[in-house]
């Protein structure tokens, strides 16, 4: 097993400066360098400075401090080592010197690195980098990156320790860094590529290293190189360099007295060794070695030169020793929780069980690093999805800012739109409650219109139906209402009856007092009419002076007495006009309805025509008068066309029975009994009624 690179830095030494012109700061640096070597005369060199202490300023007195406690850890004294670095953690917090604490917490992170406390250490060491990084002091700067890169190393996060390392090698360059600071730097550089097998990488960097080693004339600093050269030799598969580094480094060392470091060499060799199966020598440098380190109580060398022990005694078949040595080797691993570290020793403890023949020894040896891995591998997932979800969360706020301006901008439209759609909205119902009082004002102007429409269209059909004058019924809607009317012959009592009306000399009324005296005898005329006749009989103004009366119900001998009633009605009456007194007779033809010759219904035409044939006879019998045509007799003996032909030759022959009704103006002309045969009895029938 090689001894990594653990917080405590491999020591080395320096000659502390001769002359006495040299500062306090000076001289503590020199001291400081020699700590990594020799710890005991540097602690001593240190205590001997004291005196001068107190009136020195306060950071060369944080840094005797911290040089105190290093050097206490180095020779394994660790409590008290602890009591410098946190009484240099409260002087810098006492004046507030981000410097100091930063220096008091490294002081304390390699304390507790020494006490196997890794978890602690890192946290101080990560907490000490950051304040370094607030301070002005670039060596503090480096040696807090280094520390942090290294800290990360030993968490199995070698990218994390990449990042730092590098950084560390970039501000230790010149012209801020100085050159110790680049060497400390470039070798834990070196040593991390060796660890993540990036052989290159490590050859370059292990090249500047030597390089920048052999400026500084530091025997101690060139057996570190060498040591690192060793790693990277041993692990590349080139043992003689391996060796040979060994060799020179060991020499150094013993010139030095540098008996850790002596106790690390010798540890690598055995290693060395191990890997050329030479158990024997392998054994034997771990003997030696962990003789060493419980010498200078370095329990980190002492566990790995129990591990080479080990493996040397599984080698030379001493299983039951050799397991004995790797377990307590192993357990200073598992106190320091050092993962990384314990992983790489079960794996070599497995595969020497295995070339050993104990393979339920290399199984569990395996079973156990494979745990080990899984849990460095978890632990490292874990890691990257805490910093993924890190990064997620930041994001994911970033997009929900993004997401809550848009939602207020598309709020805000929407907000815009919805009161655009209010005003459209009102601005509609505006429109339709001006529309509707315009439909309604239109629509109140329609029914007005409509109603006086109805009136007007009444009037024009009475005006069509109506005569203007009289206001009795025109000739065409009797046409029209005897055309709609079902003309049957009922029983003998009850039937309809037409008279036919013409005014007597007429024309004499019109010539001798003018023609509106001839309207106003008309009105009276049909005035007379109305008061002779009933509600449902129809009055109508035939013609000129003509006027027709339809009655639909009378009794059969009632017909006559109808006649006289029209005659007498209209004669009975004058008219007052101007100065004179003017009064009226009238001839009636009339009949009752229908006339049914030979059993035949008369046509209402041939009926009307019929009596105004017996209206014509009352004329040319003397006027004042009126004619029904009552029946017919013997009609097989003539024709309906020879009675319509000569009204007055069929009613002589027999075949027509007409009465006669005479009007009561005894100036008329009565016609003359004598005259005509039947007169007689039509003055009967006259005076019947
Ligand atoms: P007759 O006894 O033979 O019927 O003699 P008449 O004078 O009544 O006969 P005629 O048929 O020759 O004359 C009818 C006259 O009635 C002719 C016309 O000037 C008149 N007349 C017709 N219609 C009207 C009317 O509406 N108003 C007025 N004032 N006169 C009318
Ligand atoms: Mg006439
Ligand atoms: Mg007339």
């Amino acid at each position: 097993m090689v001894v990594a690179v653990a917080l405590a830095l491999a020591p080395a030494l320096a000659p502390v400066l001769a002359h006495a012109q040299a500062t306090l700061d000076e001289r503590i640096l020199e001291i400081r360098e020699q700590s990594r070597f020799v710890p005991d005369k540097a602690l001593a060199h240190l205590l001997k400075l004291q005196p001068e202490l107190a009136a020195a300023p306060s950071s060369t007195r944080a840094e005797f401090l911290s040089q105190l406690s290093a050097a206490r850890m180095r020779l394994g004294q660790n409590d008290v080592a602890m009591e410098s670095a946190e009484q240099v953690i409260a002087f810098g917090k006492s004046l507030h010197d981000n410097a100091i604490i930063a220096k008091g917490m490294l002081a304390k992170a390699y304390v507790l690195s020494a006490q196997a406390d890794l978890e602690g250490a890192h946290r101080y060491a990560f907490d000490a980098e950051k304040l370094a990084l607030t301070a002005n002091d670039n060596a503090l700067k480096v040696q807090a990156t280094v520390t942090a890169g290294q800290s990360y190393a030993e968490q199995g996060n070698f990218p994390a320790a990449l990042v730092k390392l590098q950084h560390a090698v970039d501000i230790a360059r010149p012209p801020a860094g100085d050159a110790l600071s680049l060497v400390a730097a470039l070798n834990a550089l070196a040593k991390l590529h060796v660890q993540m097998k990036e052989y290159e990488n490590a050859s370059e960097t292990l090249d500047e290293l030597l390089a920048e080693t052999e400026k500084l004339k530091s025997p101690g600093r060139m057996s570190m190189a060498k040591n690192t050269e060793y790693a990277l030799a041993i692990e590349s598969g080139q043992p003689k360099r391996a060796l040979r580094a060994l060799l020179q480094s060991l020499d150094i060392e013993r010139k030095l007295g540098a008996e850790r470091m002596v106790g690390i060499t010798l540890v690598n060799l055995s290693d060395s060794y191990l890997k050329e199966h030479d158990y024997a020598r392998a054994a034997q440098y771990a003997q030696e070695s962990l003789r060493s380190a419980q010498e200078t109580k370095d329990m980190s060398t002492e566990a790995t030169a129990r591990l080479n022990l080990g493996q040397a005694y599984i080698g030379m078949g001493r299983l039951a020793e050799g397991k004995k040595q790797y377990e307590a080797g192993m357990t200073r691993y598992e106190q320091e929780n050092n993962k990384p570290d314990l992983q790489a020793a079960l794996r070599e403890y497995g595969e020497a069980l295995e070339r050993a023949g104990d393979l339920a020894g290399a199984v569990s040896a395996y079973h156990r690093e494979r745990a080990i891995s899984n849990e460095l591998f978890e632990k490292r997932r874990q890691q990257a999805m805490l910093e993924l979800q890190e990064k997620y969360e930041t994001e994911k706020k970033q997009r929900q800012i993004e997401l809550l301006s848009r939602e207020n901008q598309v709020k805000g439209a929407e907000i815009d739109n919805r009161r655009l759609q209010q005003r459209v909205w009102w601005l509609l119902a505006l429109v339709f409650a001006l529309a509707a009082a315009v439909v309604g004002l239109l629509y109140r102007k329609v029914r007005h219109t409509n109603a006086q429409l109805e009136v007007k269209n009444l009037e024009l059909k009475a005006q069509s139906t109506l005569d203007p004058l009289t206001s009795l019924y025109n000739r065409r809607h009797f046409q029209e209402f005897m055309r709609s009317l079902n003309a049957k012959e009922r029983n003998d009592d009850i039937v309809g009856a037409l008279f036919l009306l013409d005014v007597d000399h007429f024309k004499h009324i019109n010539d001798d007092y003018g023609h509106a005296a001839g309207d106003a005898v008309l009105k009276m005329i049909a005035e007379n009419l109305r008061i002779a006749l009933r509600e449902t009989d129809m009055i109508v103004r035939w013609g000129g002076e003509e006027f027709l009366a339809f009655l639909p119900a009378i009794p059969r001998h009632g017909v006559d007495e109808v006649a006289r009633r029209i005659l007498l009605g209209i004669s009975s009456q004058s008219l007052k006009y101007q100065e004179h007194e003017i009064s009226v007779n009238v001839s009636v033809g009339f009949s009752p309805f229908p006339l049914v010759p030979g059993g035949v219904p008369l046509p209402w035409e041939r009926a009307v025509n019929l009596v105004d044939m017996a209206l014509y006879l009352a004329k040319a019998h003397g006027r004042n008068r009126a004619y029904g045509v009552r029946g017919f007799e013997n009609f097989h003996l003539t024709s309906m066309e020879a009675i319509e032909q000569d009204l007055e030759r069929a009613w002589r022959a027999g075949f027509v029975d007409l009465s006669v009704v005479l009007g009561g103006d005894p100036g008329a002309h009565p016609p003359t009994p004598t005259e005509h045969t039947n007169v007689v009895s039509i003055k009967q029938a006259a005076q019947k009624h």
